[in-house]
């Protein structure tokens, strides 16, 4: 059995590109981006309004004057409009080009508007007020968003700004979800009292929803001839297979033996680790990547967490995780020499410090205990007693 850190670390030598593609803007949130990105204009590409009111030259209200005959409209999306006379103004929306000629802008709460005149209320007004400058927030050519970012409604919204229709992204690996198990029913289907639903592909597939992967999913029964079947045909049509469950002790957990009859070269088999010692995973000779978690709806959601998602983020070009250290609330005996996974609620201290409350459930079938806990908290081998105020390391899964 090996330990946790070597067996991301094996899972970490398999970390490999996908290759890019290209996407429209629209489907392009949660990708993640492959060029760089420029400004194709300034920003913002023309002096802007930002009020509702007026433009007008500053020297004309610094002279003196209050009053300003009203030349015309200059309307968000209309041409820009040129001031005639340096003593009367123009009317201006937020969003309009400045008006040429102009250089300040009143709003329409400090005026009084009557007889084609605009009177201010203001005793003074700041040079450039209510302006947003062309290219003042960055040039034309600059770098507004790098590659290597997650993108993220904010950078969809920068992307739209300077043009870009389509973008480059990293694509994404085609993977199928496999549970097995003849205590399995579907979802819909109302189970006899020795069955149950199958929830760890549902979970499964929402882990990689996040990611914008639309993965396949397979339900084997528990018979050898079948596994062998179906996995020899997953293995030459998918790059990545997660499977779940038959992967322990039991009579009829057949896949180890499979994938080893298919050729898969086993890497790893059994994590010093709870929950998800039984994690086996491996390599086919085609290059298709096995990550064959355990069934227990915990085991395999931490196993997804701690190893799959980490795995994939860096495929698809994005940094290693890097996991905050959190506080123990209360002390923490487990006595196995393994690593421990504890569930735990995640609150903040006066100090803004993560605190990690345990809620530890009834083990690695207490699916329902996902639900009241925020978090792992990486609790170390080599120690029985944790306690309260030591720091460990957070897999946060919100
Ligand atoms: P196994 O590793 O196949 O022995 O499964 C371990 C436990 O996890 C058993 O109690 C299974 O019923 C349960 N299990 C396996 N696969 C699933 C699944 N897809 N959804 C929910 N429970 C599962
Ligand atoms: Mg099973």
């Amino acid at each position: 059995m090996i330990t946790v850190e070597q067996a991301a670390a094996i899972i970490g030598q398999t970390i490999r590109d996908f290759g890019v593609e290209e996407v429209g803007l629209d489907a392009a949130v949660g990708r993640v981006l492959r060029e760089n990105l420029y400004a194709d204009r300034d920003f913002p590409p023309y002096h802007r309004v930002t009020m509702d009111g007026i433009a007008l030259r500053y020297d004309a209200f610094q002279s003196g004057r209050r009053s300003f005959p009203i030349e015309g409209v200059g309307a968000a999306g209309a041409v820009q409009q040129e001031l005639r006379s340096p003593e009367s103004c123009l009317e201006v929306m937020t969003g309009a080009m400045l008006p040429a000629g102009t250089d300040t802008v009143i709003r329409y709460e400090d005026l009084e508007i009557s007889g084609g005149e605009a009177r201010v209320l203001l005793d003074q007004v700041t040079w450039g007020q209510n302006v947003h400058k062309q290219g003042e927030d960055r040039g034309q050519g600059s770098l507004v968003v790098p590659a290597g970012l997650r993108l993220s409604p904010a950078e969809i919204g920068v992307a739209a700004t300077v043009g870009k229709a389509v973008l480059r992204v990293s694509r994404l690996p085609r993977t199928v979800i496999v549970s097995t198990g003849d205590e399995l029913v579907e979802v819909a289907e109302k189970p006899l009292p020795h069955q149950i639903r199958r929830s760890n592909e549902h979970r499964l597939k929402a882990s990689l929803a996040r990611y914008n992967i639309a993965a396949d999913s397979r339900h084997l029964r528990d018979d050898m001839q079948e596994v062998l079947r179906e996995l020899r045909a997953m293995l030459s049509e998918y790059e990545v297979l997660i499977l779940s469950g038959g992967v322990s002790e039991g009579k009829f957990d057949y896949l180890p033996r499979a994938l080893d009859e298919l050729g898969v070269e086993k890497r790893f088999h059994k994590i010093k680790q709870r929950p998800g010692k039984p994690f086996w995973f491996g390599k086919a000779p085609g290059g298709t990547l096995v990550f064959a978690l355990p069934g227990n709806p915990v085991s395999s959601f931490m196993c997804t967490q701690r190893y799959f998602l980490p795995w994939l983020e860096q495929s698809l070009g994005l940094p290693a995780p890097v996991y905050p250290s959190a506080v123990l609330a209360r002390d923490v005996v487990f006595k196995p020499d393994l690593t421990y996974f504890l569930q735990v609620k995640v609150q903040y201290d006066e100090q803004g410090r993560i605190l990690a409350l345990p809620v530890e459930g009834h083990g690695s079938g207490d699916l329902a205990n996902l639900v009241d806990a925020d978090a792992f908290l990486q609790l170390p081998m080599g120690k029985d007693v944790f306690k309260k105020g030591e720091v460990f390391p957070l897999i946060f899964y919100r």
